[in-house]
């Protein structure tokens, strides 16, 4: 596979303007402020926008780096050879269900400190033991985040994902599946997003094909 930087860049770059960036360095977007550049670097604040860049990146065969807040990755100083996308979908409706009872529907990109900052003073309960928790919902979905005997998983009704794997094998689009708690395979830090993670990283920033167990 050729991963060309700046056709990715210029094709991206039509599409999402200023919210994508070549060589890009990584240290600016995670906590410990570590890591090369980024050949290509985007933010991506719609649903229908990650939809369409892990179309379009499955389409074109480039490789995709999907992260959130960067609180819970190390990048190395060659960075990541390929796209990387800081999901940043922070949009969510609160449905009240009774007096008592609300269902939220959240974007993985919001951040735990942001939700709770702004449903807690409103009455809100469910995901207050998670401020000190620095990244996004999405993050926290992937290692089933928690602190003091609660995780994400004890509020979690389901997961909506861009599924992409069927397109390493055949020239389909990637589809949206709906995961159920029970589908998720959560227990402590932990959740079947961790299990399956197929990619890793060589010296040069070139993403291999993670060992299968
Ligand atoms: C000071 C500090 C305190 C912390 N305290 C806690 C704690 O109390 N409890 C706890 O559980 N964790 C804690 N963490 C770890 C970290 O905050 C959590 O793991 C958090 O959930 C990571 O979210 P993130 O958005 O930063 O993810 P990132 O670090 O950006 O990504 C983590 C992994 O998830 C993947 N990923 C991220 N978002 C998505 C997405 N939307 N779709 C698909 N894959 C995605 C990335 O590829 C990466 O593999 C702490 C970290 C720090 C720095």
């Amino acid at each position: 596979m050729i991963f060309d930087a700046e056709i990715a860049y210029n094709e991206l770059y039509a599409h999402f303007g200023n919210l994508v960036r070549r060589n890009e360095p990584l240290a600016r977007h995670c906590t410990f402020g570590v890591g090369g550049p980024a050949d290509v670097w985007v933010s991506v604040d719609k649903p229908e926008d990650l939809v369409g860049l892990v179309t379009l990146c499955a389409e074109r065969r480039w490789p995709l780096l999907i992260t959130g807040n960067g609180t819970n990755v190390l990048y190395a100083d060659a960075g990541v050879r390929g796209v990387v996308a800081r999901v940043a979908i922070n949009a969510y409706t609160l449905e009240e269900r009774d007096a008592e009872t609300a269902f939220l529907t959240v974007g993985a990109g919001i951040s735990w400190p942001r939700i709770i900052n702004e449903l807690a003073p409103k009455g809100w309960g469910g995901l207050e033991f998670g401020p000190g928790i620095p990244g996004t919902l999405g993050g926290g979905v992937v290692s089933n985040a928690g602190v003091h005997g609660h995780d994400l998983g004890h509020v979690l009704e389901w997961v909506d994902i861009v599924d992409a794997r069927q397109c390493e094998e055949r020239a389909v689009a990637p589809t949206v599946v709906r995961y159920s708690h029970d589908e998720l395979e959560l227990s402590y830090r932990h959740s079947r997003f961790r299990a399956q993670r197929r990619v890793q990283f060589d010296g040069e920033g070139n993403p291999i094909a993670a060992p299968t167990n």
